[in-house]
């Protein structure tokens, strides 16, 4: 698909050290999902790892590669992603987000996080496609970033591509460096956000807390979010469910989901 409308992707982008982890599945599908999903005209980044009390959108003209972890490999430190702001996009969502009750800041100073780079320079390396940000307002809920996704959907129809980043499953004290065997919870809550998400139910993901194992599946809410975020987008302009498709699946480092969805409207071209 080179132009028309983009579907709202999510992405689990797992451990900062997934680029560097040549045999991992979840680096190989996002090394695959660039040329999968087309070239868009641009992308707004919603990532984890931006949090924020209002939503925010960055419209820095030439955003800088935020390594936001400590204790990795100097190889990753080095890294860049010096893709293009997107400034006009970022204006635009911003004031789609208003629109919709929203009301949302801009900052020119923000670049991209690791939540951000790390899966665009898998899916797009060379960088030459225009990159806006926007925040995550941890602790409002899934219902307020469903509605967050919804007020973004109409760029979707411009060649934008809306790409969340997060975690399926995301609980780093059951993180183990090369560990096998997956434990229970995170099967269970997997397999919910499977069928939830394939269904289209967004009264599910609006409360999305009382999903089997989700308080371990996700101790904090922000590695969620961005998927609420996503399937909002993929809302119909009269409020249909929105068609969501299981991109990718399976578990890393024991318990870290790497799930990945599509979401588009029944209308889509
Ligand atoms: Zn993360």
């Amino acid at each position: 698909m080179a132009t028309g409308t983009f579907p709202a992707v999510f992405v689990s982008h797992g451990s900062p050290t997934l680029i560097l982890e040549q045999d991992s599945p979840g680096r190989a599908f996002l090394s695959a999902l660039g040329q999968r999903l087309g070239r868009p005209t641009a992308i707004l980044a919603v990532s984890a790892h931006w949090m924020t009390r209002r939503p925010m959108v960055s419209t820095a003209v030439a955003p800088e590669t935020i390594h936001d972890f400590y204790g990795f490999p100097d190889a990753l430190y080095r890294m860049t992603y010096p893709a293009p702001g997107a400034p006009e996009l970022a204006q635009r969502a911003a004031a789609l987000l208003t629109e919709a009750g929203l009301t949302a800041g801009t900052d020119p100073s923000q670049g991209l996080d690791h939540g951000a780079w790390v899966p665009l320079r898998l899916m797009y390396p060379d960088a030459d496609i225009p990159v806006a940000q926007v925040s995550i307002l941890p602790g409002q809920g899934g219902g307020v970033h469903l509605a967050l996704g919804r007020a973004l959907a109409p760029l979707r129809q411009e060649g934008v591509l809306i790409l969340a980043s997060g975690g399926a499953v995301h609980n780093l004290r059951h993180f183990r460096f090369g560990g096998e065997g997956l434990p229970p919870w995170a099967a269970d809550f997997a397999g919910w956000l499977d069928t939830v998400t394939t269904t289209g139910d967004v009264e599910a993901v609006a409360r999305w807390e009382t999903a089997p194992a989700a308080t371990l599946a996700h101790p904090s809410d922000d590695h969620f979010l961005p998927l609420a975020v996503a399937m909002g987008a993929g809302i119909g302009p009269g409020g249909e469910r929105p068609h969501g498709e299981r991109l990718h699946g399976g578990f890393e480092h024991g318990s870290l989901g790497m799930h990945a969805y599509a979401f588009r409207a029944a209308g889509d071209q």
